[in-house]
């Protein structure tokens, strides 16, 4: 493979740039082969798979020590802890040294005993046939290991790197140690994909749908550029001095201080967009006015068993206390889709985001989920001086909102809204509006269904622009129905962190803004600098 020496090219996410070492994502080892010869005898063999998934388990319970007792994470620990479990089940070496006693290498012996349980559990259906991936991934780790060649998964070089890999699922930002990783890219995954927003929260520097991304060798020196969205190979001092330079630039610009408001002293509410207790204290720190978007199901993205009403209790008292007076604004479970949840089998979709997501996947058999955390929530906010408002996500019309709003009211729930994510949503804004208490526009999935471009594409990463005249057109008509019957209208996408267009956003409406932490700043200094007749100018401009 020649190495790559000219800048490649992708969307930027944040405003900040990164330098440092490429650390790849390694991929699946290939199927071992059936017909290789073993290098030793079956004792030998049977020995090098035992070994194999010895070291194995021996990881996944150092992971899961890091991530109980370094990240907090006790879901996730709790799956990892799972699969150390599987790993050292006594059966798989049983099955392993038949394998091997006919003949075939460690690797394959692995390959062929993992196969044998997965099929079972495919078969057994429902929240077994959810364990197959575990297991899949346990086999490619125990067959990379005999084999010689990394783990496949996260890497954990000694020194702080640049994670390229093809894309993160959520279960993988989960256990990133975001101290140590400088900066991502990624080869697939839009502007609002996960990826993009974990990394914005978090203020690192990432460049997501990088044609060529996997192609970068390991430990190549890279500057990964947010702002520009350039990945540039061996950089030169002067382009790293630069890029630092204009990053100062942008910190300097970012000076004014205090609630959200326009020139002239409209109020645009400043919220932040958190996962969870763990993110309280860089939206305090940030000057947020409080949580416009708590992903509730960032909690439970690990989690193989339905979070009980007092676990979840807590953890949503936990985030209630860190804005005593302030607005928090918690979303009930978003599953599905580019989220699967592990304990709420959705069965498999031909067209997973236009299919049972969001407040789809509990109005039916799995209902009494939803009213074990809307109990949840309104338990948490018995006892806090945090002011709780409650939505759902992927509401289609005012009926879906009214049968939310008669749910989440019957557990004592007072504010209740909708998410307007789905265009028809939009399109109906006044009757939807007559049913809740306020709106939220998750502007990433309604610009991916506006423009019909799957948000986790990086070939399609360009159709999903909130600037798009036609996803502003149907903000502006959420907030004229807003501003025509005095409710709140925000905005919680990734559209809201961005401080170019937070005045239009203003101008087409919107109440609120929010978004991760790293960026209120400069949209704070942005709204500040345009009076709202500035706003609404912009607005017409934008429109057209
Ligand atoms: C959105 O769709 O804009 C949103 C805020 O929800 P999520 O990104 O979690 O789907
Ligand atoms: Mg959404």
């Amino acid at each position: 493979m020649a190495a790559i020496t000219e800048p490649l090219r992708g969307l930027g996410v944040g405003s900040a740039a990164a330098t440092g070492p490429v650390a790849r994502m390694a991929a699946r080892p290939a199927e071992p082969s059936a017909t290789a010869r073993p290098q030793g005898d079956p004792a030998h063999e049977s020995a090098r798979a035992a070994a194999a998934l010895r070291e194995v388990a021996r990881e996944l319970a150092r992971r899961a020590a890091v991530a109980r007792d370094e990240l907090g994470r006790a879901d996730a620990a709790e799956i990892l802890e799972a699969q150390v479990l599987m790993a050292e089940d006594p059966s798989l070496l049983d099955g392993i040294g038949e394998r091997t006693a006919a003949g075939l290498t460690a690797e394959r012996a692995i390959f062929e005993t993992f196969a044998q349980y997965r099929d079972l559990l495919a078969e057994a259906g429902g929240y077994l046939a959810d364990r197959v991936s575990d297991l899949d991934d346990l086999a490619a780790r125990a067959i990379a290991v005999a084999s010689g060649v990394p783990m496949p998964g996260v890497p954990e070089p000694a020194e702080p790197f640049v994670l390229v890999a093809l894309d993160l699922a959520p279960a993988d930002t989960a256990l990133l140690d975001l101290t140590r990783v400088l900066a991502v890219v990624t080869q697939e995954g839009g502007p609002t994909s996960h990826t993009a927003i974990l990394a914005r929260a978090r203020g690192i520097p990432a460049v997501v749908g990088v044609a060529g991304a996997l192609d970068l060798a390991e430990g190549t020196p890279v500057l990964v550029d947010g702002a520009a969205g350039t990945v540039t190979p061996h950089p030169s001092p002067d382009l790293i001095a630069a890029a630092q330079e204009r990053a100062q630039a942008r910190a300097r610009t970012a000076q004014v201080t205090g609630p959200g408001r326009t020139a002239d002293g409209v109020p645009i509410s400043l919220l932040a967009n958190i996962g969870g207790p763990g993110d309280v204290a860089d939206a305090v720190a940030a000057g947020a006015e409080g949580v416009g978007l708590f992903r509730t199901e960032f909690l439970y993205l690990g989690s193989v068993t339905p979070p009980s009403l007092e676990t979840q209790a807590q953890a949503y008292r936990a985030v209630l206390n860190g804005f005593p007076g302030c607005r928090v604004v918690a979303r009930t479970l978003d599953a599905g889709a580019d989220k699967p949840l592990p304990f709420l089998p959705l069965g498999a979709e031909p067209n997973p985001a236009l299919g049972v997501r969001g407040l789809r996947a509990f109005r039916g058999e799995h209902q009494a989920l939803l009213d074990t955390q809307l109990a949840a929530l309104a338990k948490a906010a018995q006892d806090c001086a945090a002011e709780l408002w409650v939505m759902a996500p992927m509401i289609a019309d005012e009926h879906d909102a009214a049968w939310f709003v008669q749910r989440a009211r019957e557990h004592g729930l007072q504010t209740v809204g909708a998410m307007i994510e789905v265009p028809s949503a939009a399109l109906r804004a006044e009757p939807l509006l007559s049913a809740v208490d306020f709106v939220s526009l998750g502007t990433n999935d309604l610009t991916q269904y506006a423009l019909a471009a799957d948000r986790m594409l990086g070939s399609l990463g360009s159709l999903q622009d909130p600037w798009h005249p036609a996803v502003l057109r149907l903000i502006e008509l959420t907030g004229r129905a807003g501003a025509a019957c005095g409710k709140s209208v925000g905005v919680c996408g990734e559209a809201a962190a961005d401080p170019r267009l937070a005045p239009v956003l203003a101008g087409l409406g919107v109440t609120s803004l929010s978004m991760a932490p790293s960026a209120i700043a400069e949209v704070r200094a942005a709204l500040a600098a345009h009076t709202m007749e500035q706003c609404r100018e912009l607005a017409r401009a934008a429109l057209q």
